[in-house]
């Protein structure tokens, strides 16, 4: 279990991560969801004890990273890509790491298998392609054959065939036992990989529930309506109360009223109506809607906003 304990960390005047709490349990993928800049590395680093927090504290399993006393056999991490000596092989580069833990040539044979670079193992790990060099980061964090899992955005890089990899092998992982904590910016991977989610915007807890929760939580509550009548029904559900836009196909979409009391309306004023619809919002919705507010940078990505209210 990962536990991360009112976590506060600044660089300069800037708070990356502010009072941050949260457990990721094992058995599970947990994901951990948030915008660029929103603290998810950073995080993660504390996590590793390769930052230390100006407050709070980061444990696994109850104790501080720096004190477990062979670390790649309790949590394997996948942190930035490519941080591998050039000119070293991709087995080399494994059998460097694991002898300073005791671990044998034979699993690392094993890891080179099962994150399918045994063909290439023998190459220099410099030439790597980007999603290579996720699965050998991968490969690295799997050595000792750790309880838990922190990855940091794993599927940069990886072609879509890489993607779905990946994300079968952190659901396998989880499933048996482990604790799998992955970080990702890109909302609709997650929904359909990770189990629960914790989300958070400039460096702030915004969700911490189970993804369909996540996402009955952010659906936009809007009801869609045919109707060869769409003028008197707009008067008539406005009358009423509900918010109702109409789009260019004479749709008209309908915010704050339900599909029940719709049809309701549309009957006692005698309108036919051709179909009612409750709109489903996608991941991706739930999460423009929570973390609106707390987007560093505009969609342009050009103008920083205003930091107010994170410091
Ligand atoms: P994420 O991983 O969610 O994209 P980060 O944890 O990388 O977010 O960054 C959080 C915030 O902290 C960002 O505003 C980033 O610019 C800032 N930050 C991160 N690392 C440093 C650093 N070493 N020095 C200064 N600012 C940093």
């Amino acid at each position: 279990m990962i536990e991360a304990v009112n976590l506060t960390k600044r660089y300069g005047d800037k708070t990356a991560v502010a009072d941050l709490s949260f457990t990721v349990e094992p058995g599970k993928v947990t994901g951990f969801l948030g915008p660029n800049g929103a603290g998810k590395s950073t995080t993660m680093r504390l996590l590793l004890g390769l930052d230390r927090p100006h407050g709070g504290d980061a444990t696994i399993d109850g104790r501080h990273y720096r004190d477990l006393p062979q670390p790649l056999r309790k949590v394997g991490a996948l942190l930035e890509a490519k941080a591998v000596h050039s000119g070293r092989s991709a087995y080399n580069h494994l059998l460097c790491l694991a002898q300073t833990q005791g671990i044998g040539k034979k699993r690392v044979e094993e890891v080179l298998r099962l994150v399918g670079l045994h063909d290439v193992a023998r190459k220099r790990a410099g030439g790597f392609s980007l999603g290579m060099g996720q699965r050998l980061g991968l490969a690295a964090a799997l050595l000792g054959d750790p309880a838990v899992l922190i990855l940091d955005e794993p599927v940069n890089g990886l072609d879509p065939e890489g993607i779905v990899w990946i994300r079968t092998l952190m659901k396998d992982l989880a499933a048996e036992g482990r604790t799998v904590f992955v970080s990702s910016h890109l909302m609709n991977e997650m929904a359909v990989t990770a189990e629960h989610l914790i989300v958070i915007g400039r460096g702030r807890l915004i969700a911490d529930c189970s993804t369909e929760e996540f996402i009955e939580r952010g659906r936009k509550q809007t009801v869609l309506v045919r109707t060869p009548d769409a003028e008197r029904l707009t008067k008539a559900l406005a009358r009423e109360g509900a918010t109702v836009t109409r789009d260019a196909d004479g749709e008209l979409s309908v915010a704050d009223m339900d599909a029940a009391r719709i049809g309701e309306i549309a009957a006692a004023g005698g309108l036919v109506l051709h179909e009612v619809v409750q709109q489903r919002g996608s991941l991706e919705e739930a999460f423009m809607q929570l973390t609106r507010e707390s987007v560093e940078y505009g969609a342009a990505g050009a103008e920083p906003k205003s930091q107010g209210g994170a410091e």
